[in-house]
């Protein structure tokens, strides 16, 4: 578009001085002349005294006229009258005349240039259409867009990559294969040609397939699904060929395209109507994935996190017919990642890295390295030089819950209310058998949390039932605390509820915990790994109804067991809520400590703290 906007400037410019310049340029340069402007009686003069060679006449009444003297010859314009009295003086005088059809070479240019810059307005406006507004070189209109890295480039190895072990390990197949193509020739194996990787956003797919280049140390071509996909149907397609043929010529080498879930969704599933494009960009893929010769060494890598809507003649052998899984990472998974990225960042003694890995629970390695940049900026902005532990635990809690509002006014009552509710998860936590202990309560607001109670999550691989049962419990007893305590209960526990029903409903549906229902598979998540819930699978309206009635028995009865627990230590209830609004935080041991009736150690003085709080 740039190169086209300057041209287009250029026209514009060009044009407009042709029509305007023979009108304007004349005169003024007339007038601009040592002696003074050339008059039409000047002219005369000069035709009487012979001085005139020649006279070059257009239609617009501008002529140039030729003067020789002593001195050399001179060129003078002006305006000479529309009239035939002027020429036939000129004619008079024996000097040659020309008469041109509309003047100047500029005076015919400013008639044809609008009709130029019309066109080239067409031109510009249909080819910005087709390409989009990105596309600066008009050439390169239909070739892919890959990011290419040379081989050797590539710093990036294994070793960056944490907490997807059996994922590394099915792709070092991939790496010793491009590094020795001829030991598995020689064997007669067939390589896989694609592989895909699946896997949550920021689980490190994309890491992951740099690193296997990294690893092997030849070429690396990556583009995105979404670049393939264009408005104008033919160029996603182009675009596959064009690709591909690159790295024929480059190979051995690895191409990876990213999010292929844009490209290559299930055909003829669409809405809309109009993926005609998308239709002939992925059949394109799959000709040019079939096209590969045993020779020819290129991988295709390609990356998803919705391998359920791909479609089914991508995943067939000579395809992407190996899978691999980057889930993410367990609580070891989590530790080295998080080791990876300390690398660079002064860590003080005070940061363990194995308790904070066991407090993150469910993040995966983007959202760890996000924990440890957010960290670094609160050490920053406490002014330290090194990181510190509680900026990490801060860091941690403003992912997960957003920032701090200390300023927020809370209402003592309000206050209470939250303590109360706070105490009874934290209590129903550490009692229940199964449930995961505190790992931390307060009641200093904080997003959208007036506070909250911070589990130790470990990362179990299978939930028994009663385990889901306490976890219900556990979500549901900050309102049975509300219950007990107050006999009235607030709008405070909107996301207990949800996490709650959330449970119990997967027990119901997708984990056949449900004696009534049996063990059926009511709804299925298979292979969505953006965490959108399970698809229910069709079912008649009776077993629907069941399945409600099903959820509301396990949350009642875990919200009794909740209600029954509070009840019982009553009295340690009300203790902790004092201590806990004094210190408006509570770590797992201090709760610990005051639930089997220890004090705690008095505060260090020299820590302000907002007063007026205790009571
Ligand atoms: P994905 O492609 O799966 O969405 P990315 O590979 O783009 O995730 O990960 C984003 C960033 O998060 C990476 O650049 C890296 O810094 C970090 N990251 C993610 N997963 C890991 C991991 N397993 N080990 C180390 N770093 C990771
Ligand atoms: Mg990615
Ligand atoms: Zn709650």
């Amino acid at each position: 578009m740039n190169r086209a906007a300057r041209l287009l400037l250029a026209t514009l410019i060009l044009s407009l001085g042709a029509t305007l310049g023979p009108a304007l340029a004349a005169p003024t340069r007339a007038a601009v002349t040592s002696d003074g402007p050339y008059t039409t009686n000047r002219f005369f003069a000069d035709l009487e005294q012979q001085r005139v060679t020649r006279v070059v006449l257009s239609s617009g009444g501008m002529a140039n006229v030729t003067l020789a003297d002593g001195s050399g010859t001179r060129v003078r314009t002006l305006v000479v009258p529309p009239d035939g009295a002027t020429l036939t003086r000129i004619r008079k005088a024996g000097v040659p005349l020309t008469v041109t059809g509309s003047g100047s070479t500029l005076g015919w240019l400013g008639q044809v240039l609008p009709l130029l810059l019309t066109g080239l307005i067409l031109v510009v406006l249909w080819r910005s259409m087709r390409t989009g507004a990105s596309s600066a070189n008009p050439t390169a209109f239909g070739r892919s867009r890959a990011a290419v890295i040379a081989e050797g480039q590539i710093k990036l190895t294994f070793n960056d990559v944490a907490g997807c072990d059996e994922a590394k390990q099915d792709l070092q197949e991939v790496v010793d294969f491009l590094r020795q193509p001829e030991r598995y020739h020689q064997l007669g194996a067939r390589i896989p040609h694609g592989v895909l990787l699946v896997g949550p956003p920021g689980s490190g797919k994309t890491l992951l397939a740099k690193a296997v280049a990294g690893e092997a140390r030849v070429p690396y071509f990556s583009i995105s699904g979404s670049d393939f996909v264009e408005m104008f149907v033919g160029v996603g397609a182009a675009r596959v060929r064009d690709l591909f043929e690159q790295a024929r010529k480059s190979a051995p080498c690895i191409v990876f395209i990213d999010e292929i879930d844009a490209v290559g969704r299930k055909r003829g599933v669409n809405m809309q109507g109009g993926n005609d494009e998308r239709e002939q960009t992925l059949n394109q893929l799959l000709v040019e994935m079939d096209g590969f010769s045993s020779g020819q060494e290129v991988i295709i890598l390609a990356a998803t996190n919705r391998p359920d809507v791909l479609d089914a003649a991508l995943l067939r052998p000579g395809r992407f017919d190996r899978q691999v899984v980057v889930d993410a990472p367990d609580v070891r998974g989590r530790e080295m990642i998080l080791r990876i990225h300390a690398r660079k960042k002064p860590l003080d003694a005070s940061v363990d890295l194995g308790v904070i890995a066991r407090r993150t629970a469910g993040m995966v390695g983007a959202d760890l390295e996000n924990l440890l940049n957010e960290a670094a900026l609160q050490a920053a902005r406490s002014g330290r030089t090194r990181i510190v532990g509680r900026d990490v635990e801060e860091a941690r809690d403003r992912v997960l819950m957003g920032p701090e509002r200390r300023s927020l006014v809370v209402r003592e009552a309000d206050r209470k209310v939250t303590a109360y509710h706070e105490v009874g998860h934290a209590l129903a936590a550490q009692l229940l058998p199964h449930a995961n202990r505190v790992a931390k309560l307060t009641v200093v607001p904080r997003g959208r949390a007036a506070g909250y109670m911070m589990p130790d999550a470990d990362d179990r691989l299978h939930v028994t039932r009663p385990a889901l049962e306490d976890m219900i419990a556990v979500a549901l007893a900050g309102r049975a605390a509300e219950q007990v305590v107050f006999g009235e209960i607030t709008t405070g526990a909107q996301n207990d509820f949800q996490q709650a029903t959330s449970i119990a409903r997967r027990m119901v549906t997708e984990w056949g915990m449900s004696d009534r229902i049996g063990k059926v598979a009511l709804a299925s998540d298979q292979g969505n790994f953006l965490g959108g819930g399970p698809q229910m699978l069709p079912m008649s309206e009776g077993t629907a109804s069941q399945i409600d009635s099903e959820v509301k028995d396990l949350i009642d009865t875990a919200y009794t067991r909740a209600v029954h627990l509070i009840g019982e230590h009553l009295h340690r209830v009300h203790e902790i809520v004092t201590v806990l609004l004094t210190r408006e935080t509570l770590s797992g041991e201090e709760f610990t400590a005051l639930l089997d009736g220890q004090t705690l150690d008095p505060l260090p003085p020299a820590v302000p703290r907002p007063s007026g709080l205790a009571g």
